[in-house]
């Protein structure tokens, strides 16, 4: 297998790989593999209540927080979320530090007045605003967060706790598509949390959604039921058929992460796979970084060479060596190496080694 450092779809352990090539055609002793299951049947419901059990344990997901297993992605949150949580009220605040954020705000826009508390784009988006300049609307029916543009490789340093700048009623919301489960959070401080399963979970075409009970209940006339929070709350995420075989994989990531000490374990390996590669980059004088040093991600990691006429054959060297999925976003350029929780330090040291080699042969 090579080092994949995609953004995701992204690897996945290959001991949960292996569990689930064991599993395919025969799930202890079911006579069938989870793919061909009823999501009614015993056999599902266990593997997805284990499932739900586990991540709840994983991010000490407190009581009266309700964990939705959904389908549409990441993106089609952008929808449903205005959808379940304006309510009554008619605006909402949307804090802006790269594309996925923007294009959360544009969508949302279709639902209600949204104000921009927020945006660092006079910075390039290099830079998450400090929550003393964020200027919250009067009666915002929520504040919507990126807390990891997955594009431009910037993470919030700070948790968005709203109490500290004296407003923890407005309930905050973050998209945590692409650092879910790779660093200890309070999911207290939050109203909901969500993000597509595809980069530090399992497969695409799942959808977490973390959200506190007290905001079930308030979808407009015209959400779709399948969108509806509190319907799919009610229904246990079995109101449509759910993405039965991605829950499955997701449920063996689960496991796996327990078995790999638990999201603290995960966190201080993460710090430490990314220190790796920002400490190399900041010495080398032939690559560089070019995200606020307090804002850079752990989990995707842009950088560009300093004569970007050597990209084609960077790429196709690192190719050779077995490092896939470097080429920068297209909006971005560059370079991009995703080192997800999957990714084992022994793959980051290989990326180094190979840009040092790459570095020496050129520079
Ligand atoms: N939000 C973030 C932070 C992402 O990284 C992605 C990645 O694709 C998305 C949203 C879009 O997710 P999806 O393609 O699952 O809808």
């Amino acid at each position: 297998r090579v080092w994949n450092f995609s953004a995701g779809p992204a690897a996945l352990p290959e001991e949960v790989l292996r569990q689930a090539a064991e599993e395919m055609l025969d799930w202890h002793g079911a006579g069938m593999g989870v793919m061909e299951m009823s999501h009614r049947g015993k056999e599902f419901v266990a593997i997805a209540e284990a499932a739900e059990a586990d991540l709840r344990e994983l991010l000490a997901v407190p009581a009266n927080y309700r964990i939705l297993f959904m389908q549409g992605g990441a993106i089609a949150e952008n929808a449903i979320i205005p959808m379940n949580l304006l309510g009554d009220k008619v605006v909402a605040d949307y804090v802006l530090t790269g594309s996925w954020s923007v294009k959360s705000y544009k969508e949302a826009r279709k639902y209600g007045q949204m104000n921009v508390a927020a945006s660092a784009e006079a910075t390039g988006f290099t830079a998450v605003p400090a929550m003393c300049d964020w200027q919250l609307s009067a009666d915002p029916a929520y504040v919507f967060t990126c807390t990891n543009e997955t594009i431009g490789g910037v993470e919030y340093p700070f948790e968005p706790d709203l109490a500290q700048i004296g407003r923890g009623e407005v309930p905050v919301v973050a998209d945590m598509s692409s650092h879910i489960l790779s660093r200890v959070i309070d999911v207290s401080k939050y109203g909901l949390i969500f993000g597509g399963a595809q980069k530090n979970i399992g497969p695409a075409g799942l959808t977490i959604v973390i959200v506190r009970e007290d905001l079930l209940g308030r979808a407009m006339a015209l959400c779709p039921s399948a969108f509806d929070y509190r319907t799919v709350a009610e229904a246990g995420s079995m109101y449509n058929t759910p993405p039965t075989y991605a829950i499955y994989i997701a449920g063996l990531v689960f496991q796996w992460l327990k078995r790999q000490g638990g999201v603290a374990a995960m966190e201080a390996r993460n710090v430490a796979k990314a220190r790796l590669l920002y400490d190399y980059l900041d010495g080398s004088g032939f690559y560089e970084s070019r995200v606020d040093p307090a804002c850079r991600s752990r989990m995707n990691v842009p950088f560009f060479l300093k004569d970007e006429s050597l990209n084609d054959a960077f790429l196709s060297g690192a190719k050779e060596a077995g490092l896939v999925q470097l080429k920068g976003h297209k909006s971005v350029g560059g370079m991009r190496a995703s080192i997800y929780n999957a990714m084992p330090i022994e793959g980051v040291a290989a990326l180094v080694d190979y840009m040092k080699a790459f570095a020496a042969r050129h520079g």
